[in-house]
């Protein structure tokens, strides 16, 4: 059965608080310039309320770390020799994966653990998208803060894209790639996620992930996506734009014709709507934020 096939549900309905946390961040277990405790203390004081550590093909243990957020387990893992390039973020592990496993078998290792494989910096990696097209992926890493910095690389909106054509339950994220170098200033606070989720625990976290009842972000907020039928109503931060983005050359927006002007919702019909229907939404600096697909498979 297709995943077109399945019956879709709203995403974003119902309970819940958003909870704020990065994606990508590294220590002095691979590459980082701080070790993870540092790192954890950090992100708490910048206001965040949870935390993945995702080292170069080491799994973090944030988790007995204990400290002022909710510290995830997590790695990067790498390709396997012979493989093309590709960075693979492994969320919620608390094994070692073998750089050795070819990506499938990464993939069900991650899996096997009630983790999440999501494809890192695309756009920047160069990976061939065929050799993930076919792949049991959970998300694409769609904005990577560090690879904007180092050659502009850092959106891989297309990627996403192309994955959805096959694939409209594919989720987004958004992380900064944190190595906290000196002399890579101001690469964090950049991307990150919010997720909305009834607790601030690993369980509910690992399942509005899974869920995709989370966003990605620069900044702007959604602060609500309710769909009612065919249409949907979305609340937001003082915004410029808003935009219904759907396959191909599908979509519809909202954008005032005054440069200094801003607003805070909008509604969308979705009448006759083919294919996935996702949300964007920029601020008046420019920053973006991406809504997952608006429906995901019925649990
Ligand atoms: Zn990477
Ligand atoms: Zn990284």
């Amino acid at each position: 059965m297709s995943q077109e096939q399945v019956a879709k549900v709203a995403r974003y309905a119902g309970d819940g608080h958003w909870f704020r946390g990065a994606t990508h961040t590294h220590s002095t277990a691979s590459d980082g310039a701080l070790p993870p405790a540092e790192m954890h203390r950090l992100y708490g004081e910048a206001g965040y309320d949870f935390l993945f550590l995702t080292d170069h093909d080491v799994t973090s243990d944030l988790e007995s770390l204990g400290g002022p957020i909710l510290g995830l387990n997590a790695a990067e893992l790498s390709q396997a020799p012979g493989e093309p390039h590709y960075h693979l973020l492994a969320y919620g592990i608390s094994r070692q994966v073998p750089r050795s496993l070819a990506l499938p078998e990464k993939i069900e290792a991650i899996h096997g653990e009630g983790g999440l494989a999501v494809f890192a910096h695309p756009y920047w990696s160069g990976t061939p998208l065929d050799y993930f097209a076919g792949q049991d992926i959970d998300g694409v890493e769609i904005y990577n803060h560090a690879a904007n910095w180092l050659n502009g690389k850092g959106l891989s909106l297309p990627h996403w894209e192309t994955l959805l054509q096959d694939r409209p339950f594919l989720t987004a994220f958004a992380g900064d790639d944190d190595h906290h170098q000196p002399h890579e200033p101001a690469l964090w606070r950049r991307a990150w996620v919010m997720a909305k989720a009834r607790t601030l625990d690993k369980p509910s976290i690992m399942e509005s992930l899974r869920r995709g009842d989370f966003y990605a972000t620069q900044g702007p907020r959604f602060e609500s996506i309710d769909l009612d039928g065919d249409a949907v109503r979305i609340r937001t931060s003082e915004v410029r734009e808003i935009r219904l983005v759907g396959r191909g050359s599908a979509g519809k927006r909202l954008i005032t014709p005054d440069p200094e002007a801003t607003f805070t919702g909008a509604e969308f019909s979705l009448k006759g709507w083919n294919g996935f229907a996702r949300l964007e939404i920029m601020d008046a600096q420019g920053r973006l934020a991406w809504s997952n697909g608006l429906h995901r498979p019925e649990a």
